[in-house]
């Protein structure tokens, strides 16, 4: 299964990525991930990402698609992998199909995480992230009172890009750029909308449902 996710910030990709993936057995390949961990180990990559992601803005195309075609030229991604934050841009879009074309490869389906604006900012304004472990928590949602992973017991830390400032422009970049891909799918015929409100657990559902059709 070649599946990808698409929504605005904080419409729950990350989270659901994690469950899905594992649901399929494929691999979850998060860009904001690989760019974050990029930064943190401190690579000539990440002091080149972090000015972009800082700001709300892109990385570069050529950057990001180098990073992305390395990652799906590994082993485990060539069954199948389950891409989240990318594409992110038509042009992004475009040569993913070229290169997996190239590979005799194509994707099978494209979901897309629906929630309204609102909710996406009490998404977003709560988001907590282990850094041990990489889970999403949500200080409300999850009821956090303290700073700590319930999964693994690390510190938990919240995203220098989900302040209030470069929240906004994150999504006027997502209005900009990234919502296109929901037509240009559509017109490919793989779209398939998701209500992604709700508990978690009842989003995953749903999102399996969408998928069960489009598995071989
Ligand atoms: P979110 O989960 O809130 O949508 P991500 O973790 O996917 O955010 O991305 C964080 C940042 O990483 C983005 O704002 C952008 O700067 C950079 N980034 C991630 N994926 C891409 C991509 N496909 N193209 C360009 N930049 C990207
Ligand atoms: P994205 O990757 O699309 O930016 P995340 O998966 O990081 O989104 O989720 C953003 C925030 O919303 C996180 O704090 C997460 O815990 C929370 N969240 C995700 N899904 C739900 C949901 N169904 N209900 C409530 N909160 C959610």
């Amino acid at each position: 299964m070649r599946l990808v996710l698409v929504g605005p910030p904080g419409a729950g990709k990350g989270t659901q990525a994690q469950y899905i993936a594992s649901n399929l057995s494929i691999p979850k390949i998060s860009t904001g991930d690989i760019f974050r961990a990029n930064v943190s180990g401190g690579t000539d990559l990440g002091r080149l990402a972090k000015t972009y992601m800082d700001r709300g803005d892109l990385v570069p195309d050529e950057v990001t698609i180098a990073m992305v075609r390395d990652r799906l030229s590994e082993d485990d991604a060539q069954d199948g992998f389950l891409l989240d934050g990318f594409p992110r841009n038509v042009a992004q879009a475009e040569i993913l199909r070229d290169m997996l074309k190239d590979w005799g490869q194509a994707l099978d389906l494209v979901l897309e995480l629906v929630v309204d604006d609102d909710e996406v900012v009490r998404r977003l304004a709560g988001r907590r992230t282990c850094s041990q472990c990489g889970r999403i928590w949500h200080v409300e949602f999850d009821d956090k009172k303290d700073d700590k992973c319930d999964a693994c017991g690390g510190p938990l830390f919240q995203r220098d890009d989900d302040k209030e400032q470069t929240v906004r422009h994150r999504l006027e970049v997502y209005q900009e750029q990234t919502a296109p891909l929901v037509s240009y799918y559509a017109d490919e015929g793989i779209l398939v909308g998701v209500d992604a409100t709700g508990p978690v657990e009842e989003v995953t559902q749903r999102a399996m449902e969408a998928i069960r059709p489009f598995m071989g």
